[in-house]
């Protein structure tokens, strides 16, 4: 048979039932535990209550949530687990009721802490997760020197529930602020040792290379054979260098940007010519095709510049002898548009996205065949949106690539493009 619901209990069932719709609402971690306590003393009649988590690494007991005027001295108590009542929960995962008219000395000295708050009574239950006791929800001195009961016990084991999802999540955020944190500080670290490992590296470097023209000078033939190879490895090297310069620059902070007249018939006809001597080494052609006179933007001609340097490098390396890089550049409404057009290996669909991040090559490392550190593109993709431009390829296996860059004319017009770039 159903034991009747009393006047007093049923208003307490509603209560209970409303505080516990309106908790997905609140979305705050601390209000939502305010509530919790708030519920927990009123519907038991106590004269307050609180929340007690086990630190994860060190398990030490604290006080997470208590009433606002006991908070302060309450979070800086000790708890000792065996000697508190929500010590004891804690371990056991089991409820406990502190009625000194009815306890066992041994029952009593489990609760010294609590009596060292001046309780006269208490009901600790615990706090669940998936199995797992999580925390403790305490109500202290029940009204009229009363005993606490089974109402009392189911109203907490709600609440306690309610407590369990918050507890849980705010565990899962700060973990997963404390990995951010971490990822962030290893990624400062990252970008010490490249800069001063690529430091380091450039002054030997420099040494060899001085060195190797010095006596190049006076060496016979046969030994300038050998001296190529040395002068050939060493530039590479420094490629690589300034390859982990580029990024670091970036990363460091010097995100600045210059703006400045940035004329791209000299720009394009300069680096096309730079790059000449490699592109007939590899038996690849190499033409350019400025379509307007006079193409210009407000920008950084040397972050432009480089974004053109890594395409270029890019579309020669990957391109087989008699293949063709074309770089081509017009203006269209509002931007000029700088395109890197080869007929070389391509790149497979599910890779296009992937190469503009940073060390991502298409090529695994033990099985690659071109050289490079998987740096250029994200370089260049930073650089040209630091500009408020966009960069795409667009790519078929065996074809080609073609990869497009859009630099606005101005500022005005990039803080426009910002918005509709904003992805
Ligand atoms: P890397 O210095 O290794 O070339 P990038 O960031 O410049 O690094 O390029 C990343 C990867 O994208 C390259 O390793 C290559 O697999 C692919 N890739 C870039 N440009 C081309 C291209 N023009 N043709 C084919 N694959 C390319």
């Amino acid at each position: 048979m159903k034991t009747p619901v009393s006047p007093a209990n049923f208003y307490n069932q509603q209560h209970l039932l409303e505080v516990c719709k309106n908790f997905s609402a609140s979305l705050e971690f601390e209000p939502l535990l305010a509530v919790i306590l708030d519920t927990a003393t009123g519907l038991t009649h106590s004269e307050w209550s609180i929340i007690v988590t086990q630190d994860v690494e060190t398990k030490t007991l604290r006080v997470t949530a208590a009433p606002f005027h006991l908070r302060e001295e309450l979070e800086k108590t000790q708890i000792n687990p065996h000697e508190s009542l929500a010590g004891e929960v804690m371990t056991s995962g089991r409820l406990m009721v502190y009625d000194p008219s009815q306890q066992t000395k041994e029952q009593a000295k489990a609760a010294s802490w609590e009596r060292d708050q001046k309780a006269r009574s208490a009901l600790a239950v615990p706090i669940v997760y998936r199995g797992e006791t999580v925390g403790v929800l305490e109500v202290f001195n029940k009204g009229k020197e009363a005993a606490y009961n089974s109402q009392d016990i189911e109203c907490l084991e709600v609440l306690a529930a309610q407590a369990a999802g918050a507890l849980q999540n705010h565990r899962l955020i700060q973990q997963s602020e404390n990995s951010i944190q971490q990822m962030i500080e290893l990624d400062h670290m990252k970008n010490d040792f490249i800069a001063i490992a690529s430091h380091e590296l450039r002054t030997p470097l420099g040494l060899i290379m001085g060195h190797t023209s010095f006596i190049n000078e006076i060496a016979t033939e046969e030994q300038k054979q050998d001296i190529e190879v040395i002068t050939r490895s060493a530039t590479r090297m420094k490629d690589l260098i300034d390859e982990f310069g580029d990024m670091d620059t970036f990363t460091a902070g010097m995100k600045k940007l210059k703006s400045e007249r940035v004329l791209f018939d000299p720009l394009i006809k300069n680096l096309v010519a730079s790059f000449q001597q490699n592109a007939h080494e590899r038996k690849v052609r190499l033409v350019h095709e400025i379509k307007q006179p006079n193409l210009a933007v407000e920008g950084d001609a040397e972050k432009i510049t480089l974004v053109l340097r890594n395409l270029i490098k890019n579309a020669l390396n990957f391109t087989n002898a008699g293949g063709v890089v074309k770089v081509t550049a017009e203006e269209v409404p509002g931007y000029v548009k700088l395109a890197v057009i080869d007929s070389g290996i391509g790149i497979p669909a599910v890779e296009q996205k992937k190469i503009f991040k940073r060390f991502y090559q298409v090529e695994k490392h033990l099985t690659r065949r071109h050289g490079g550190m998987g740096l250029g593109l994200s370089s260049a993709k930073e650089m040209v949106e630091m500009h408020g431009g966009k960069i795409w390829v667009e790519s078929v296996e065996e074809k080609g690539s073609r990869f497009t860059v859009l630099i606005p004319l101005n500022a005005a017009q990039a803080s426009a493009a910002q918005k509709v770039f904003l992805e």
